[in-house]
């Protein structure tokens, strides 16, 4: 009788087990749908965005979204910087950018480049210098802009990108944004001073990301379906790329 109740209860905490790591994933698969991880929605249509052309920010094209809660707090930095350098550009060059509108750039760039390297890896390599694989940038988030210009030049050689982005890296943390792609890190994509994080939000996704590929990367990999996908190291690339980024971003 002593034996049979002490199985039992082995048995009882096996399935209390198995149920809280059931739960423990499903709450965890529920809190941030792989659609929106990966880009694979329509911003546009979704209410926890909002258009940049109906806001006091700066834009250098119409139609780009962010989410609220990281427009509000861009305002409120971009009214800050205004206040103490009125004629120096502080403008929007990009925000959300979904799967589909990557994918262009991802199938355009490998076009171009198919014909003077025959390696998919090296390609692919190339690209992922400034561009992400479709499914895998931050900008997919709707948490990441790219700040006034997308060359490294500008900010380390122009006197007004000089300062502004001093003051980006003095500022912007103050309003819960962290500059993703800093020096000095192992990997991923190179230095850009322009593309700035909203942490709050942007670190859920990374640490959502990042427990699936720990756990389930063919959940991820499986659904990559750009030009290419299949001739390159993919999980390798995304874990890369995907999580070499500032540790004040995590
Ligand atoms: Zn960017």
């Amino acid at each position: 009788m002593k034996k049979r109740s002490a199985k039992l209860k082995k048995k009882f905490k096996l399935t209390q087990m198995l149920t809280l790591l059931l739960c423990s994933t499903t709450a965890m698969a529920q809190t941030i749908p792989l659609t929106k991880l990966l880009g694979q929605f329509d911003e546009k249509k979704d209410d926890n965005f909002i258009s940049l052309d109906s806001t006091v920010l700066e834009v250098n094209k119409k139609g780009m979204y962010l989410q609220k809660e990281a427009t509000q707090q861009l305002i409120k930095a971009y009214h800050d910087f205004r206040k103490s350098y009125p004629n120096i550009p502080f403008i929007v060059v990009s925000a959300t950018r979904n799967y589909m509108y990557q994918n262009s750039i991802w199938q355009r760039k490998w076009n171009a480049l198919l014909p003077k390297l025959s390696d998919p890896q090296k390609i692919a390599k190339e690209i992922l210098q400034y561009s992400s694989m479709p499914g895998t940038s931050r900008h997919h988030w709707g948490t990441d802009i790219d700040i006034t210009s997308v060359s490294s030049e500008y900010f380390q050689y122009d006197p007004k990108g000089i300062i502004l982005y001093k003051w980006l890296q003095e500022n912007m943390p103050k309003y819960g944004f962290c500059q993703a792609f800093n020096e000095g890190r192992k990997g991923g994509y190179q230095p850009e001073e322009w593309h700035w994080s909203y942490k709050p939000i942007a670190s859920q996704y990374i640490a959502e990301y990042k427990a699936i590929l720990e756990h389930y990367p063919n959940t991820i990999t499986q659904v990559l379906d750009f030009i290419g996908h299949d001739k390159i190291e993919l999980e390798k690339l995304v874990k890369e790329y995907v999580l070499t980024v500032n540790n004040d971003c995590y």
